[in-house]
């Protein structure tokens, strides 16, 4: 089982540029606030997850700094059961870029950039010969409801989830969940084993496979539920 405490550096880290600076920047800014939050709270739904907690606060920051990951420190904004995240920051990039800023919860960012490392840009060297450059995210922190039901509050509004939609390979050719989920060639493969191997690293994973709300992206989330939509 994999272990979401702790990790250590990377020799891989990206270069002293502009996003590696930034998330030194996170560090920084995470030894100065206090960054405890409350986790969301249990929803109804399948399966329970039973695995370590999510590191949270400043370890957290520090965990995800050591990952090479860039990011900028938010404020945080868990207010209880409502809307809010708890431990946020805005991730820039992990190994790949992220095609915009996205605010989530530093657990999640931890996960993602574990994802991306041990998952997506091996499987891209293994099919493509050349690594994902740049992820375009379809949304991550966003206080709405579930698209199933309406009523619940979707882990996006935790700061807990985050849509992929496209994958860029170094050089600029593209995979795209909307046209390439489907059928047999390599860019399909490698959108059907991204899932299969997201739900190891995730609680829910919903694909094109799970319903038409999901035909053009991949929803990972940290919620306490158990989904493997793929
Ligand atoms: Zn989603």
């Amino acid at each position: 089982m994999r272990s979401e405490n702790g990790g250590t550096p990377r020799r891989n880290r990206p270069a002293g540029g502009p996003t590696a600076r930034l998330g030194l920047l996170g560090l920084a800014c995470a030894l100065l606030l206090s960054a405890c939050g409350t986790p969301a709270g249990p929803k109804s739904g399948s399966t329970r997850v039973t695995r370590p907690a999510d590191e949270q606060g400043a370890a957290c920051m520090i965990s995800l700094s050591y990952s090479g990951s860039a990011f900028n420190r938010l404020k945080d904004t868990d207010s209880g059961n409502a809307c809010g995240i708890g431990s946020a920051v805005s991730l820039v990039a992990v190994q790949a870029s992220l095609s915009k800023p996205a605010p989530m919860d530093c657990g999640l960012a931890i996960r993602y950039a574990r994802f991306d490392e041990q998952v997506i840009q091996p499987l891209a060297m293994e099919l493509f010969g050349r690594p994902v450059s740049v992820v375009h995210h379809y949304g991550s922190y966003n206080c709405r409801g579930r698209t199933s039901d309406k009523s619940r509050l979707s882990e996006h509004s935790y700061g807990k989830a985050l849509d992929l939609g496209v994958f860029e390979l170094q050089g600029g050719d593209t995979i795209s969940v909307t046209k390439h989920w489907k059928g047999a060639g390599a860019k399909s493969e490698f959108l059907q084993r991204v899932a299969r191997s997201a739900c190891d690293y995730f609680s829910v994973v919903l694909s094109p496979n799970s319903d038409k709300d999901h035909y053009d992206h991949i929803h990972v989330d940290i919620g306490p539920w158990k989904k493997c939509g793929t």
